[in-house]
């Protein structure tokens, strides 16, 4: 147990080392708590979005117990850029990966038991070999760190098996605290972590999810690409941003479009040969303004912090992944757009799949339910923050920043227009015996005499012509919501066919009204209005734009030089800083956040050198 003074003592010695070592004033949320906590030896389990500032909770730690803090993460291939970060503010850090030769190994391994690591790095398989437990036996361990710990979950989307045999490290090691990190945060992953990871005793810090800086919209999918493009220009010239697309030649294919009209864009998926793949990631990682097209096997841990944007072309399998893979934008906390493009496509394409996935029942009733609560987030005529937040069991009130608060759409009774709808479904299957697709149901309902309809009779049908009071595309509008609803199925035939499901008796013998989403006629815009005021630039002062722009382009050399990303020099926000304080002094540089001593020593003189000239 700790007394009171002990707590005083730790507390000190970890706000001494937040400001001497990173450079920050205070600690955000409740960092200062989770990090008493784990110095002072307990066990901590913490769930805080993406940019909440979970490394500092085991890095303090680590500095300030005795030994090397051990951090477990799946992040391979960051691995090096997480330690060049820390190498950067004069922590002792290194990693074992397979990445590594035996005589980089042994170097590191050496230091370990020399005592001279703040930080090891460890992959989770590496835990498996016997000679790693016994390397770790023969240091001192301060604590060990479990990144990313919803990869032990399998309700989750990130699943690793290698993260199960985790809990062996409170069975052979029960002294050392553990401290369990993830931005993922419903209830099931919550549990799960807690159960699997052995974590009983641990003391839960569960941060707010909301992400404010982030603007949630989700449109209607027409000509996707264009549309992409389009958000590029208006809103995102030369920022750095993600798109995410289900398929590997949708990410060739878009990557390929947005460098023709002048975007650079790279493309990342799990098919391209592994060198060009972490080519690509690293010139993401380390250059300004790249745009990586990417299915989703790119961005965990990618800790870059001036993501202006992530964009979707495919809708999401889950609320949970969406909201990951948005998280990784705007970790700066600068104006940021979370955009996702979303059609009747998406729905008929996603049903199938499950349909098709290999698993038991259990299995796909979870990825039904998963995509159930994707469709209702962007149907909802709420806003779409409050959904997100109360998918994590958060209550909150409306934004004004997503765009539903800031183009509220209207809803109207869509009753009639589904009863006619489904009962053409019901009566092609009934009378005919024939199942047919979206196209052909609103053709009929358009009273359309296409080749198909004559050929099929389909004229002589007494729904045939009777739906003539909404356009084609505002009847594709609720066949997806139908779908979303589950008043409406897709044929396991795999040709995308319409078949009534068990609920539509209830709307189709009028006991049940459906509510339906009008598409706003002008998709809500970013509400920060033109360029200039968004990204890198935003809100600064015009005169010291100038004095940003030339230590951007010093940090810039910097990076270059010593071949590590810009941010791990110094971020935006703290140039930005810089050049509106305008400090003269190494004492008045010293003072501005995200300048430690470290970092003070080493660039000071050649900032105030940018500063003066
Ligand atoms: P997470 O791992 O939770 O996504 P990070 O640990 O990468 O977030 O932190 C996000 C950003 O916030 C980083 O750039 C980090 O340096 C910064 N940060 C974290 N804690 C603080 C703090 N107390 N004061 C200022 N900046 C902070
Ligand atoms: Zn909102």
């Amino acid at each position: 147990m700790t007394t009171g003074l002990d707590l005083d003592h730790v507390r000190g010695a970890a706000a001494d080392t937040l400001h001497r070592v990173f450079g920050y004033d205070e600690f955000r949320g409740n960092q200062a708590e989770i990090i008493a906590h784990v110095v002072s030896g307990g066990d901590a389990l913490v769930l805080m979005p993406t940019g909440g500032g979970k490394s500092l909770c085991y890095q303090i730690p680590a500095l300030v117990r005795e030994g090397t803090g051990v951090v477990i993460s799946p992040l391979i291939a960051l691995m090096q850029d997480q330690v060049d970060a820390l190498t950067a503010v004069g922590v002792r850090a290194g990693f074992l990966n397979s990445t590594q030769d035996a005589e980089q190994r042994r170097a590191v391994e050496a230091a370990f038991l020399g005592g001279e690591l703040d930080l090891l790095y460890l992959a989770p398989e590496r835990l498996r070999i016997e000679s790693t437990s016994a390397l770790l036996d023969r240091g001192t361990v301060s604590l060990f760190a479990i990144d990313e710990a919803h990869c032990v979950a399998q309700w989750g989307h990130d699943f690793r098996p290698d993260y199960l045999q985790l809990s062996m490290l409170h069975e052979r090691w029960p002294n050392v605290p553990r401290i369990a990190l993830t931005a993922t945060a419903t209830e099931q992953t919550h549990l799960e972590i807690q159960k699997r990871l052995q974590l009983g005793d641990a003391r839960h810090f569960v941060a707010s999810f909301d992400r404010p800086n982030i603007q949630y919209r989700i449109a209607p999918k027409n000509s996707p690409q264009q549309q992409l493009l389009e958000l590029l220009r208006s809103e995102h010239p030369g920022d750095a941003g993600i798109v995410y697309c289900l398929s590997r030649a949708s990410v060739e294919k878009t990557a390929e479009f947005l460098v023709q009209n002048g975007i650079e864009a790279l493309p990342y998926h799990a098919g391209l040969d592994a060198r060009v793949r972490a080519a690509n990631q690293s010139r993401f990682l380390r250059e300004d303004g790249i745009v990586m097209v990417a299915t989703i096997a790119f961005g965990m841990g990618i800790d870059k912090p001036d993501v202006r944007f992530v964009a979707h072309l495919d809708l999401p399998k889950s609320v949970e992944g969406y909201y990951q893979e948005t998280g990784r934008a705007g970790r700066d906390g600068l104006p940021s757009t979370a955009w996702l493009a979303y059609g009747l496509q998406d729905v008929m394409q996603q049903r199938r799949m499950i349909d098709q996935s290999e698993g038991d029942d259990a299995h796909r009733r979870r990825l039904g339910a998963h995509l159930d609560a994707m469709l209702a987030l962007c149907e909802t005529v709420e806003c779409r923050r409050m959904q997100l937040l109360a998918y994590f069991g958060e209550t909150s009130t409306p934004c004004g920043n997503c765009d539903t608060c800031l183009a509220p759409p209207e809803s109207w009774d869509g009753t009639v227009a589904s009863q006619k709808l489904l009962s053409t479904v019901v009566r092609l299957q009934r009378e005919r015996n024939q199942k047919f697709g979206a196209g052909q149901i609103i053709d009929i309902l358009l009273g359309k005499e296409t080749a198909r309809v004559t050929q099929n009779d389909h004229e002589t049908l007494s729904t045939f012509g009777i739906g003539t009071e909404l356009a084609e595309s505002e009847w594709r509008g609720v066949v997806r919501q139908l779908l979303a609803q589950g008043l409406l199925g897709v044929n396991s035939d795999g040709f995308g066919t319409l078949v009534i499901t068990e609920a539509s008796a209830s709307v189709l013998g009028g006991e049940r009204r459906v509510k339906l989403r009008r598409e706003p006629e002008k998709p809500a815009r970013g509400s920060r209005g033109s360029k200039a005021s968004r990204g890198a630039l935003a809100q600064l002062p015009a005169e010291t734009v100038a004095v940003f722009e030339s230590l951007r382009a010093w940090r810039a050399a910097e990076a270059k030089e010593q071949g590590v990303p810009a941010y791990v020099i110094f971020h935006d926000a703290t140039l930005r800083e810089v050049a509106t304080t305008a400090p003269s002094t190494l004492e008045e540089l010293g003072t501005i956040t995200g300048i430690g001593e470290n970092k003070l020593a080493k660039y000071g003189e050649g900032m105030l050198a940018v500063l003066s000239s």
